[in-house]
């Protein structure tokens, strides 16, 4: 399954706040066996949310995009996810209630606004805080808190399903550059994808659908790079 994340927030295109949802989401969703395909950034502008919105649900089984979830003036995901549907943004009363009955809050103290969500959309609880996200055509709309993002997308995350990759990395000291033709020779023997990431030293990571496989082919080029000196 192939997904898309929209991030929405000024912050993080400033740089104040480091887009570590999109991270979080990457592992989890690989974890399932989902793969994010695309991650995309945009302020906290209605029209820029929407139209984004619009083009990857069309190319992506499922888009989801968190921050911008609530009900202050900034809060304009539910309005731009809205338009992107073509559906107009409606009082939910199930999020209403879940509210009433599972926080503190009244029906009547709530910031108007909170319980907004687009029409026909699915209401998803936010248990670690108060304003709700929603699933509407394959879009799913997460809070911008990593705590509550979080909590809520294991609420869902039952949705988000492909074929699990198996996972091995392979640390080696040497250059990137030195590595050019092992890389191709074990791409070619063995069925795994090969990523490397220079750092301190090159991180070499395998990945395969198919355990012995990309056991096979780790071991093969362990005993052919030289290993981390620590
Ligand atoms: P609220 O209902 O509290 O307004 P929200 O869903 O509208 O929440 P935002 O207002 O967009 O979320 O962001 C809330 C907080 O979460 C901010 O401190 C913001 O910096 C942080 N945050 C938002 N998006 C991300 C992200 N992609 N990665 C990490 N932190 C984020
Ligand atoms: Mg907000």
């Amino acid at each position: 399954m192939q997904v898309a994340l929209v991030s929405v927030g000024d912050e993080l295109l400033a740089g104040d706040t480091v887009n570590t949802n999109a991270a979080w989401l990457g592992e989890r969703l690989a974890e399932r066996g989902a793969s994010v395909e695309r991650v995309v950034v945009v302020p906290d502008r209605e029209s820029d949310i929407a139209r984004v919105v619009n083009e990857l649900r069309a190319d992506y089984e499922a888009v989801i995009v968190t921050g911008g979830v609530g009900p202050t003036h900034d809060d304009l995901t539910m309005d731009g996810v809205a338009a992107a549907v073509g559906v107009p943004v409606e009082e939910h009363d199930d999020a209403a209630a879940w509210i009433a009955d599972n926080t503190d809050y009244e029906r009547a103290d709530l910031v108007e606004g909170t319980t907004r969500l687009p029409k026909g959309s699915r209401m998803l609880p936010n248990e670690k805080g108060v304003a709700p996200g929603c699933a509407i055509e394959g879009i799913y709309v997460l809070p911008g808190v990593p705590e509550e993002m979080k909590a809520m997308f294991e609420s869902v995350a039952e949705e988000f399903a492909g074929q699990k990759r198996h996972v091995l990395v392979v640390e080696t000291d040497e250059p990137e550059s030195a590595l050019v033709e092992r890389f191709a020779e074990l791409r070619e023997r063995f069925d795994v994808t090969v990523g490397s990431y220079p750092g301190d030293h090159v991180r070499v990571k395998l990945q395969s659908t198919d355990e012995d496989e990309l056991e096979r082919a780790a071991t093969w080029l362990r005993e052919r790079v030289q290993s981390v000196q620590r």
